[in-house]
């Protein structure tokens, strides 16, 4: 898929999250967590559905009461992705989520509390054949390690992690992954590749508290590229204060440029100039938003004129060049005969577009 960078991928064990294989190359997957009230179940089930439909490959649900364990009882039933649930402290919240269903639990067994409980989990999850993940986060280091480092370092991630994964190996229990998360982009890069030495688990990946949309995009597409480029990583989130379905449109960008996995529609688009014969960035826009529902991988170029219309339009599977009036289409880089009327090119190139991906499917 990436032509010019051989990616060699750490080797990890593997584990499954429902159906979702994590680990020993298994195709990065996707996750986004849902950010509704777990207690609200419909809306809950709702967002979780829009995430399925945009590929989410896995979800995370927070569940921080019993109220909400009980309404993720009624979720699960009603939703086809994989869930992984999310507990912090109380350890029956934990053995609720599994016995209603959870395909993984998201815990850090240092704030469950003591090594009875903590086993408890273990055997309950072991009963069960699901996976937990330890999720250090620099937020929300022990005491003692903040008070040892002074501020959140690589180190004090690892050995944080390291301290949780003692519980487990101690209870000889192994199907789990690992994150060590932190919202600044080199600290969490280090403390991965110090991790990515030290265990054989799989790797949860992403920049925590990454910010707005736009800022949260550029540090984590940064700091998962960064990783991914050394091949360390086989989970991804996404974390941003945004509607989820952005995480996971973003994650799956983030896969496609790095040539590691693809989904839906890739644009190349011009930046436009007076020379761009149709209006470029409301096409690129408009057919965005109405090709959404895609999921088949096809790249596509629309370019304002035939400065660099004709070039991109040759490599892309469909291209489409900017001409005066008409505008020129090519498919698998052969110019076709009927022209686009620029007048109606959006809705005549969506055509084009979704013509081209049942004949891909076909
Ligand atoms: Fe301008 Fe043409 Fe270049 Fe687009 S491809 S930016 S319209 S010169």
């Amino acid at each position: 898929m990436n032509k010019y960078k051989n990616i060699s991928r750490r080797k990890s064990d593997r584990i499954y999250v429902g159906t979702v294989p994590i680990g020993n190359n298994a195709p990065i997957s996707v996750q986004s967590m849902t950010n509704t009230r777990t207690t609200n179940s419909f809306q809950t089930i709702q967002q979780i559905l829009e995430l399925q439909k945009f590929g989410a490959d896995i979800v995370r649900v927070s569940i921080p009461n019993l109220e909400a364990a009980e309404s993720f009882k009624v979720i699960k039933k009603k939703v086809r992705v994989p869930l992984i649930a999310d507990i912090h402290f109380d350890y029956r919240l934990a053995l609720k989520a599994v016995k209603y269903g959870a395909d993984c639990l998201r815990i850090n067994p240092g704030n469950i509390g003591n090594k009875k409980r903590i086993s408890e989990i273990i055997k309950c999850v072991k009963d069960k054949n699901i996976p937990i993940r330890i999720g250090v986060n620099a937020g929300s280091l022990e005491k003692d390690i903040l008070k040892k480092y002074s501020i959140p370092t690589p180190e004090a991630l690892v050995e944080s992690a390291m301290r949780h994964i003692e519980y487990f190996d101690a209870l000889n229990f192994n199907q789990f992954k690992v994150s060590v998360k932190a919202s600044n982009v080199f600290l969490a890069v280090e403390a991965y590749r110090m991790l990515g030495k030290k265990v054989t688990q799989p790797l949860h990946i992403g920049i925590t508290e990454a910010g707005s949309l736009r800022n949260g995009t550029v540090k984590s597409s940064i700091g998962i590229a960064l990783l991914l480029l050394e091949g360390i990583g086989d989970t991804l989130r996404i974390s941003l204060a945004a509607d989820p379905v952005e995480e996971v449109k973003i994650g799956y960008d983030i896969l496609q440029v790095l040539g590691i996995r693809s989904r839906g529609v890739n644009f190349i688009a011009c930046p436009t100039c007076s020379r761009q014969e149709f209006d470029v960035i409301k096409t690129v826009n408009q057919l965005e938003q109405k090709l959404e529902d895609v999921s088949t991988p096809i790249d596509v170029s629309i370019i304002g004129c035939i400065v660099n219309g004709i070039g991109e339009a040759k490599i892309a599977t469909l291209g489409l060049t900017g001409g005066c009036k008409k505008s020129a289409i090519y498919e698998d880089g052969v110019r076709q005969k009927n022209k686009l009327n620029n007048e109606k090119i959006i809705e005549q190139m969506e055509i084009k577009i979704r013509e081209k991906i049942k004949k891909i499917n076909e």
